[in-house]
């Protein structure tokens, strides 16, 4: 799955999560693999794999963003 990005805080890359909701809906959400990443980000539950990748995907351009200076 290498359209997935890595994380934006350690690096590692995001694996995708399958899951099921209460009404027996697949979900998917996007993880860092890494175990040890202090910050464990991951993606709220999607219904379409393609959001959920591309939700991480944006969370990460948005991380890798530099912070602005305020004047
Ligand atoms: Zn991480």
């Amino acid at each position: 799955m290498s359209e997935l990005k890595p994380c934006p805080f350690c690096g590692v890359e995001g694996r995708l999560i399958k899951g099921k909701t209460a009404y027996g809906l697949q979900t998917f959400r996007v993880s860092c693999s890494n175990h040890k990443c202090a910050v464990s980000a991951h993606t709220v539950d999607f219904t379409s794999k393609k959001a959920a990748i591309a939700a991480w995907n944006e969370r990460v351009t948005m991380a890798q963003k530099p912070t602005r200076r305020r004047a």
